[in-house]
């Protein structure tokens, strides 16, 4: 089972991601996970993203080509594996459909949607900025992820759908209701 993620920050990619992970036993790959930690060890990887972050900008496609075929590789990832975060535009989707194929002829199956409208959204980002103490994630960051995610992130939501791979959930419920409805979506 290869799965894609899609859905604006605080979508609830994260935590369905990982409930998809463990019911399918399956690794799940948060790029942004990966850059957060690069950034907090201080790597030269982290210190390029580092700012870009802060800003609410996507980083450069480069950074996080090798962290995910990196990760793809590993033998745990052959039978299928989850990604959060990744692709996050149209060129990072073809770089990625190259990869598998360079991983040993694969293709994604589906692209899941969490479809949450956007006041909820910036919501639910502003009560997690305050939840963990990142006071630097103000209402105007938020609100600049949300647009670089519908300029640059929504178009993949028709680049998928052309392919007949597109599942739209609605993410708005409780956490295991949303997931019910993802795993019926699978089915
Ligand atoms: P996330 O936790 O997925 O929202 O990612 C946090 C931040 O990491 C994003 O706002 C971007 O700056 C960066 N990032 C994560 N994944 C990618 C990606 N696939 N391409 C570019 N930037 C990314």
């Amino acid at each position: 089972m290869e799965l894609i993620l899609l859905g604006a920050p605080g979508s609830g990619k994260g935590t369905q991601g990982e409930k998809l992970a463990a019911h399918f036993s399956i690794p799940k790959l948060s790029t942004g996970d990966a850059l957060r930690a690069a950034k907090k060890a201080g790597t030269p990887l982290g210190l390029k993203a580092g700012p870009l972050m802060d800003a609410g900008d996507l980083v450069p496609d480069e950074l996080v080509y090798g962290i995910v075929e990196e990760r793809l590789s590993l033998p745990d990832a052959h039978t299928g594996f989850i990604l959060d975060g990744f692709p996050r535009n149209t060129a990072q989707a073809a770089e990625l459909d190259r990869m598998l194929v360079r991983l040993g002829e694969r293709a994604i199956d589906y692209a899941v949607h969490l479809h949450v409208p956007d006041e909820d959204i910036v919501k639910r980002l502003l009560a997690r900025a305050h939840k963990e103490g990142r006071a630097d994630d103000t209402e105007t960051v938020i609100r600049h992820r949300i647009d670089v995610y519908n300029a640059e992130t929504s178009p993949l939501l028709k680049f998928y759908g052309a392919q007949g791979k597109l599942l739209t959930v609605p993410g708005v419920g409780g956490l295991e209701e949303i997931f019910q409805r993802v795993l019926a979506a699978l089915k």
